[in-house]
């Protein structure tokens, strides 16, 4: 009896904690801080071409923190450039803006280059130095940036080349991929702001992934280790933007990177930048991305990940897509030389983000619709105004697909008192 009492004391010995305390995660205000004093001033619109993208990191890159190495050529022959820090063990991986037109994330990187370069003692910066190499790709579509869209000069979606690779920006991307054997990656894109965080809630202004690396979506080590990830991204996105963070759906693509990437071994995570209200140009989620990225490659570098819960991502609910940018319910509209009738009236933005370019989508009984905005206009009459209207001999029409243009008025009169002005 005795004996069995010391050897279970002696077995409590060894629960006691015999290493140093692991460094916690830098916390989130300190790496908002950070994003806001490194924020790189001369970009200030998430329009941008690769020309000015460059210049506004040259005086980081000049630094001599970082390896700069031209990877691959562009279709039209720009340059694609990897841009490497630290010298730790750990290999991570992050690529931004294959879509042209999403350029959150590379502004984010911008900021966090002007971070890293700097060599005043910082130890968020001395941790990822020693326990991590990063290896960034930004802006890996700088012909579709040139212009603001989606699609390479050829038309082709890098996104969906990854099986083919006939494009060199796909190619450059594998390449790099296949050099360093990432153990993280992180696939950086922007995602509609017609989205909603699940049916009928919040604009979503972050949606998490981590993407299926087969058919059957299994969790191997290599997707789990991804999806400690994309609970630490849950978690402290949620500091800023709680509500507001959404998953995307994780059915396996085998024609897009992401899953390609998690099916090579490389544990990687989506960061789709939505939309938040009143930032047009992505400012405010240009820094939350930054904040966020520190963040994960400081969990990276602490092995914090280790102890994130799961269900921080996989609680979230799903993106919910099809509502529109605005909705007009309640009133009677009047159409010029034609009549009026009790309708609401669907709206869309070409650029649902900056609210640019209004045209109408659907009119008629949308009580089932869903809208970023609605806007209630019950007993109030919702004027088209007579530019908007397509007339000819045979009468007039308002076609869907024509410029939104509205003048709410007290009554069906023209010339009645005119309450405001839509969108
Ligand atoms: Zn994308």
């Amino acid at each position: 009896m005795t004996r069995g009492w010391i050897l279970t004391l002696a077995t409590l010995v060894p629960l006691m904690p015999i290493t140093a305390q692991q460094p916690s995660v830098s916390p989130w205000p300190e790496r908002l801080a950070i994003a806001a004093q490194y924020r790189v001033s001369s970009i200030t619109t998430r329009r941008f071409t690769q020309d000015h993208f460059r210049r506004a990191i040259a005086p980081s890159l000049a630094s001599g923190a970082f390896e700069v190495t031209e990877v691959g050529r562009s279709m039209q022959g720009r340059p694609l450039t990897t841009v490497t820090f630290g010298t730790g063990p750990v290999t991570v991986f992050l690529w931004s803006q294959m879509h042209g037109d999403e350029a959150t994330a590379t502004m984010a990187l911008a900021d966090i280059f002007a971070f890293l370069a700097d060599d005043a003692p910082n130890a968020l910066r001395d941790r990822l130095s020693r326990a991590l190499t990063v290896t960034f790709l930004p802006m890996v579509n700088p012909d579709g940036a040139e212009i603001f869209q989606r699609h390479n000069a050829a038309g082709i979606d890098i996104n969906r080349d990854v099986r083919r690779l006939a494009s060199p920006e796909a190619r450059t991307l594998k390449a790099v991929r296949d050099r360093i054997e990432p153990d993280f990656g992180f696939n950086l894109h922007d995602q509609s702001a017609r989205v909603q965080v699940g049916p009928g809630g919040a604009q979503a202004a972050i949606a998490l992934l981590d993407p299926a690396a087969d058919e059957e979506r299994s969790y191997g080590p290599v997707r789990t280790r991804a999806r400690q990830v994309a609970a630490f991204l849950a978690r402290d996105f949620a500091n800023a933007i709680p509500g507001r963070i959404a998953r995307y759906d994780d059915t396996f693509n085998p024609r897009a990177f992401g899953d390609l990437m998690q099916a090579w071994g490389t544990s990687t995570v989506l960061i789709e930048s939505g939309a938040l209200p009143d930032d047009p140009q992505k400012q405010e989620l240009r820094s939350l991305n930054a904040a966020a990225i520190l963040g994960a490659l400081d969990a990276i570098a602490t092995g914090s990940l280790d102890a994130e819960d799961p269900d921080q991502y996989q609680s979230l609910p799903f993106n919910s897509g099809g509502a529109y940018d605005l909705l007009l319910t309640g009133a009677t509209l009047v159409l010029p030389g034609v009549g009026a009738l009790r309708a609401d009236v669907a709206v869309n933005f070409d650029d649902s983000v900056a609210r640019i370019g209004a045209t109408i989508r659907e009119v008629g009984d949308l009580t089932a619709a869903t809208a970023m905005d609605t806007l209630d206009l019950s007993g109030r009459f919702l004027h088209v105004t007579p530019d908007v209207m397509t007339i000819s001999s045979g009468g007039g029409w308002l076609p869907i697909g024509s410029t939104a243009r509205f003048v709410v008025r007290e009554t069906a009169d023209p010339t009645s008192p005119e309450l405001s002005r839509l969108p």
